[in-house]
């Protein structure tokens, strides 16, 4: 089961999200039919996107993550709901690259850096928040630190990985976002590099522990307290009416264009694998 925990240090100054994701990323690559290396780009995007989800504290609000960095996989869209329910997809699904070491996927040269990491916080009223960055090197964790950083100017650690077996399933994924609160002394500030850098990759803890232990590693010595925990998953939110209710908005010329063959509509859904069948009598 998929799981979200949030912990915070007893002193308060350092807060840890930690995520084990691999049944949505699983989930994912099986609907989108992905290449190892896109698969990893997207879990890590997913990843990323339900932690930020899942703090939005607001019921019906949503967070739209989108990266576009030029590289072969192209654009790449994750969409969480506040409870951290993801969904997702990739422009390139069967995008490839060499590995740059034996066993080591490449995610920055298939998501390119050449282009921005924006988050679009909607939170029903207005106009959405959105920031934006310049990617820094489009392996995704880096790419939200910077972003952390510079958009909502909190300083910030992040780790995100997938591991990918021979047979392409997703053996482990999650991935933690550690932030600094305001006032944390240096000592605080040190231990934490101290920790993040002992870590390693999250996937070698998740591969044989719990998103428990992951964020017990982060937090090391910082004595930590669990505010919150919370399953979450793979989710798409289309139904056949919304489905319906984009065709009928279309040009009026389209429509009649479909009336007139005579044929069934078929409307397949961009995040997962769900298809919607019109009739013709159902366009009037
Ligand atoms: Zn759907």
């Amino acid at each position: 089961m998929d799981e979200i925990i949030k912990a915070i240090s007893s002193d308060g100054f350092v807060s840890v999200t930690a995520i084990d994701s691999r049944g949505l990323t699983e989930r994912a690559r099986k609907i989108h039919k992905m290449t190892p290396v896109v698969t990893a780009a997207l879990g890590r995007t997913l990843a990323a996107a339900s932690m930020i989800g899942s703090s939005l504290k607001k019921t019906g609000a949503s967070v739209t993550v989108r990266i576009n960095g030029g590289g072969p996989a192209g654009v790449i869209i994750a969409v969480s709901d506040d409870g951290g329910n993801v969904r997702g997809f990739v422009q390139n699904p069967r995008a490839n690259v060499p590995n740059k070491a034996p066993g080591k996927l490449d995610v920055g040269e298939a998501v390119g850096k050449d282009g921005t990491l924006s988050v679009i916080k909607d939170f029903c009223e207005k106009e959405p928040y959105t920031g934006s960055i310049k990617l820094a090197s489009g392996e995704i964790a880096e790419d939200f630190a910077v972003y952390f950083a510079q958009s909502e100017q909190t300083p910030t650690a992040c780790a995100l990985g997938v591991f990918v077996d021979r047979d392409r399933t997703v053996l482990a994924a999650g991935g933690y976002i550690a932030q600094l609160l305001p006032g944390a002394p240096d000592s605080a500030i040190d231990t934490l590099e101290r920790n993040v850098s002992a870590v390693g990759a999250v996937t070698d803890i998740l591969k044989s522990g719990s998103v428990d232990t992951l964020m017990e590693s982060v937090m090391d010595g910082f004595l930590p307290r669990v505010l919150e925990r919370s399953a979450v998953e793979y989710r798409c939110s289309c139904s056949r009416e919304r489905f319906l209710a984009a065709v009928l908005s279309l040009e009026k010329s389209e429509i009649e264009d479909m009336k007139q063959k005579a044929v069934p509509v078929e409307v397949l859904c961009q995040f997962c694998d769900a298809a919607y069948v019109f009739e013709p009598s159902e366009l009037e």
